[in-house]
C-alpha cells in the first residue's frame, strides 16, 4: 500500500536514488559528477562515495573515451545529445569490460536559459548488441571458412594441372630421345651402305677390263646405289622436320608451364590467406607470402630460404609434430581455433588460427614438404569467448531470478519450455510438450479464456505490437497444485505481418499474491470496523449543528459544517479502499435497476455546482437515457470522474459534463482543462494503486484506486471505460453503457 505522507527533501532524494532507470547529474567544465543513483552506479560498479568527483576521476577508465567531452559539448551548447547502443569500457569487479547503452543527456537550463547542468540517463543494451555481434562473427566466419574452401580447391586444381603439364613434358622429351636414336641409327647405316658401295666400285673397275657386261651391271648398281642415297638423304631432311616440330612443341610447353608457375605464385602471393610451404627434413621455406609474414611479423624476404623453427623456436613444439604427422601419412590436417605464440625481438605475438597442412608432393609422387594455410582468427575467438561469458552471465542471472523460458515457433508449431517453466506447469519429464496439451490444460480454467484472447490480440499485427504481460493461475498437470504466474513476452512477425515466433519469461508470483490476499482481507477488515465509528460521528456532527443553529451560532455551525465535510471525504476514502477489498475477494454486488441517466446526472450536478466552486463545471443538455444498471455504483463512477477533474486540473477552468447516445450505447464523458496525461501512462492508469509518477503530482494527494474501482464497476455492467487526453492540454474520460432494450 501506498504511504499518504508528503516527501521529505531526504526521502526525495532517496526515490531519486532507487529509481530504477539510471540517472546523474554533472555540472560545471570540470563534469563534476553531482548525483547518480544506484542504477546508474551499478552500471559503473562503484559506490555512492564517487559522487563530488569529476567524473573522468570517479571513473578513471573512461579517460581516453568520449563521454567527458560529449557532456561538456551539450553543456557549452545546451543541445541534448541522444544515442543509442554507445560502447563504454567499464571497470566493474575489478575487470574491464565492455556495455552498450542507450543513453541521453541533456541539457537542463535555468529561467536565463543557461545550461547549468547535464542530466544523464543511460538503459544497458549490451545483451542485445552482443547478440547481433554474435550473429556478425558467425556469418564472418562461414564465409572465411568458404573461402578457404574456394582457395583450397583452386591450389589443388591448380597442382593438378602443374602435374599434367608435367607428364606431357616428359613424354615428349621421350618421344625427342627416340627420334634422336633413330635418326642417329640412320645416318649410321647409310654410311655404312655407302662405304660398302664404294668398296664394291672399286672392285668392279677392277673387274672392268675383264667384263664389260660387268661394267654395265655395275654402273646400274651405282646408279641405284646413288638413287639409295638420295632416297637416304629425303629421310634425312623429314627427319629433321620431324624433329624442328617437336622441339617447337616442346617450347610451347616450357612457355605454358612458365605461365602456369607465375599464376601459381601470384595466387599465392596475393591470398589474404597466409601459406607456406616447408620442404626437406629441416622445413626451409620454400614459397611464402606476405599474409603468413603477418601473422608473425616477418618480413617475406626474412623468411624464404630459412628454417622456420630457427626463426619461431618457440613453436617448435606444438606444431612440429603436426608436419611430422602429415609428412608421414601425406594426408590433409585441418585445425580449427588452434592458439600460437611466437615472438619477435621479445615482442610477444599471439592469437589464434584455422590451419590446413597440405602435404607437397614432389614430380616422382614423393612427399618432400608441406604446404600450410593459415587464417587469422583472433578476432572471432575473442567474440566467441565473449559471447560465451555473456551467455554464463545471462544463465546466472536468470536462475538468480528464477525465470523461466518459453518459446513458441509459430512456423514449424514447436514449443520449448525450460525445466522452470515446466516447473510452474508442474511438469517434471523432459518430454516434447505442446501448446495445446500442456499451456491450455495448465491454465486455470477462469484464467483460460481471457489469457487466450490476450494472445489472439498479441498475434494480430494490426491492433497489437506483439508484447505480452499478463498474469494467471495455473494448475499442476502432476501435482495439482495451484500457481500464481506472472508471465511477459514479445510476438515476432514476418514482412507480411504473419506471427512467426513467440518468446519470453515467467516467474512465480503465488507468495506476492498470497501476501495481497492477506493485504486485502486486512484493509477490508479495518476499513469496515472504522465506518462504524464514522457514522456514529456524522450523526453526532449533525445534531450539534442543527442545536448550534438553533442557538444562531454561526461560528460553530460552519465548523461543525466544515468537519461533516471532513467526514464525508473519510467516507468516500474508506469506502473505496472497502470496495477495492470486496472486489479481489469478489465479494462486490451489481445491484442492477432500470433507471434514466438524466435524473442521476441532474443529482450529481447540484450536488457538485453547490460543492466545488473553484471550477466552472457545465453539464451538457441530455435526451432522455434509460439503462439497466447499478444506480448507485454508476454515480459513484461518475463522480470519481468528476473530483478527478477537479483535482488534477488549474482552478478557474471549465470542466464539461455530457451523455449521448449512439448505436445503442450511452457515452458519458467528462472533460478537463488540466495537466492531461503521458501515452505512456494511460494504459496503466486503470490498475489499481496506479498513479502517475510526475512533478505535477507531488502536490495532489490520493491512492490510485478510483480509475480502478471505476473500471471494475464498469466491466461489470459489460461497458467500456477509457480516457483521450494531451500532455498539458487536457483529458476526457469516458464510459460506455449498453441502453436498455425494455
Ligand atoms: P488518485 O486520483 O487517487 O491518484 P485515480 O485512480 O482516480 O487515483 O487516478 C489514477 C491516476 O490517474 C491519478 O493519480 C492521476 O495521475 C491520473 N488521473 C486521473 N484523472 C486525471 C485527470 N482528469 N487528469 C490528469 N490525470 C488524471
Amino acid at each position: 500500500m501506498a504511504a499518504d505522507t508528503r516527501l521529505t527533501n531526504t526521502q526525495q532524494w532517496e526515490a531519486l536514488y532507487t529509481y530504477k532507470h539510471a540517472i546523474a547529474l554533472y555540472s560545471t567544465q570540470d563534469i563534476i559528477l553531482e548525483m547518480a543513483n544506484d542504477a546508474m552506479l551499478a552500471f559503473w560498479g562503484r559506490d555512492r562515495s564517487i559522487i563530488g568527483l569529476p567524473l573522468d576521476v570517479a571513473l578513471p577508465e573512461i579517460k581516453d573515451q568520449p563521454f567527458v567531452s560529449m557532456m561538456r559539448e551539450v553543456l557549452n551548447t545546451g543541445i541534448d545529445n541522444i544515442g543509442k547502443a554507445i560502447r563504454a569500457d567499464l571497470e566493474v569487479n575489478g575487470t574491464l569490460q565492455t556495455f552498450y547503452f542507450d543513453y541521453e543527456y541533456r541539457a537542463i537550463k535555468n529561467a536565463a536559459g543557461e545550461t547549468y547542468c547535464v542530466m544523464h540517463t543511460a538503459e544497458d543494451v549490451t545483451e542485445e548488441v552482443l547478440g547481433k555481434e554474435a550473429i556478425r562473427v558467425s556469418q564472418e566466419r562461414q564465409v572465411a571458412l568458404e573461402r578457404e574452401k574456394a582457395l583450397n580447391e583452386e591450389l589443388a586444381s591448380a597442382n593438378e594441372e602443374l602435374n599434367a603439364i608435367n607428364e606431357e613434358l616428359k613424354e615428349t622429351q621421350l618421344r625427342l630421345s627416340d627420334l634422336n636414336n633413330e635418326l642417329e641409327e640412320r645416318v649410321l647405316s647409310r654410311t655404312k651402305a655407302l662405304v660398302l658401295s664404294e668398296a664394291k666400285a672399286y672392285s668392279l673397275n677392277e673387274e672392268l677390263a675383264t667384263t664389260n657386261k660387268d661394267l654395265v651391271s655395275l654402273n646400274e648398281e651405282l646408279a641405284s646405289s646413288n638413287e639409295e642415297m638420295l632416297a637416304s638423304n629425303e629421310e634425312l631432311i623429314s627427319t629433321n622436320e620431324e624433329l624442328n616440330d617437336t622441339q617447337r612443341i616442346l617450347s610451347t610447353t616450357v612457355s605454358q608451364l612458365e605461365l602456369s608457375q607465375s599464376r601459381f605464385q601470384n595466387l599465392v602471393r596475393e591470398a589474404n590467406i597466409g601459406i607456406i610451404v616447408l620442404v626437406g627434413e629441416d622445413l626451409r621455406v620454400e614459397i611464402v607470402n606476405k599474409t603468413y609474414g603477418k601473422l608473425i611479423e616477418r618480413s617475406v624476404n626474412e623468411l624464404l630460404g630459412q628454417k622456420l623453427f630457427d626463426i619461431i623456436p618457440e613453436a617448435e613444439a606444438s606444431f612440429r609434430p603436426v608436419i611430422t604427422n602429415v609428412l608421414l601419412t601425406g594426408e590433409t590436417l585441418y585445425l580449427y581455433d588452434v592458439p600460437y605464440l611466437v615472438y619477435n625481438n621479445g615482442n610477444k605475438i599471439e592469437g589464434f588460427l584455422n590451419l590446413v597442412y597440405q602435404p607437397y608432393i614432389d614430380d616422382d609422387q614423393s612427399i618432400t614438404g608441406v604446404i600450410v594455410l593459415c587464417q587469422d582468427v583472433t578476432e572471432q575467438v575473442h567474440a566467441k569467448f565473449k559471447l560465451e561469458s555473456a551467455y554464463d552471465q545471462l544463465r546466472l542471472s536468470k536462475e538468480a531470478a528464477q525465470l523461466g523460458f518459453f518459446d513458441l515457433d509459430l512456423v514449424n508449431v514447436t514449443l520449448e519450455w525450460d525445466d522452470r517453466c515446466r516447473l510452474l506447469f508442474g511438469i517434471s519429464h523432459k518430454d516434447v510438450i505442446t501448446y495445446e496439451k500442456d499451456f491450455i490444460n495448465g491454465l486455470h480454467i477462469e484464467d483460460r479464456e481471457r489469457i487466450l484472447s490476450i494472445i489472439n490480440t498479441a498475434f494480430n499485427k494490426s491492433v497489437s505490437n506483439g508484447v505480452y504481460d499478463v498474469e494467471y493461475r495455473t494448475v499442476g498437470a502432476e501435482d495439482e497444485q495451484l500457481r500464481w504466474v506472472r508471465a511477459k513476452g514479445q510476438v515476432y512477425f514476418d514482412d507480411k505481418d504473419t506471427p512467426v515466433r513467440f518468446i519470453g519469461s515467467v516467474l512465480e508470483i503465488t507468495e506476492q499474491k498470497e501476501d495481497e490476499q492477506r493485504k486485502n482481507d486486512f484493509i477490508g477488515m479495518v476499513s469496515h470496523e472504522l465506518k462504524t465509528p464514522l457514522t456514529s460521528m456524522k450523526g453526532y456532527l449533525q445534531l450539534l449543528k442543527s442545536k448550534a443553529q438553533k442557538n444562531q451560532d454561526v461560528f460553530t455551525a460552519n465548523v461543525l459544517e466544515k468537519s461533516n465535510n471532513q467526514i464525508n471525504k473519510m467516507t468516500t476514502l474508506i469506502n473505496g479502499f472497502l470496495n477495492v477489498s470486496r472486489l479481489e475477494s469478489g465479494k462486490i454486488y451489481i445491484d442492477k435497476q432500470v433507471f434514466n441517466i438524466v435524473n442521476l446526472l441532474k443529482e450529481i450536478e447540484e450536488e457538485f455546482i453547490a460543492t466545488a466552486s473553484s471550477h466552472h463545471i457545465v453539464f451538457g443538455s441530455v435526451s432522455e437515457t434509460i439503462i439497466y444498471a447499478d444506480r448507485d455504483k454508476i454515480g459513484q463512477v461518475i463522480n470519481n470522474l468528476l473530483s478527478n477533474a477537479v483535482k488534477y486540473s488549474p482552478a478557474g477552468s471549465t470542466i464539461k459534463v455530457a451523455c449521448v447516445t449512439a448505436d445503442n450505447k450511452a457515452m458519458v464523458t467528462v472533460q478537463d482543462e488540466g495537466m492531461g496525461i503521458d501515452p505512456k501512462d494511460i494504459d496503466r492508469l486503470f490498475e489499481r494503486y496506479y498513479r502517475v509518477d510526475s512533478n505535477n503530482m507531488t502536490a495532489i494527494s490520493g491512492f490510485g484506486i478510483g480509475l480502478y474501482l471505476s473500471s471494475e464497476i464498469i466491466e461489470r455492467h459489460d461497458g467500456t471505460i477509457g480516457v483521450d487526453s494531451l500532455l498539458g492540454k487536457g483529458s476526457t474520460f469516458w464510459f460506455t453503457l449498453p441502453v436498455s432494450q425494455a
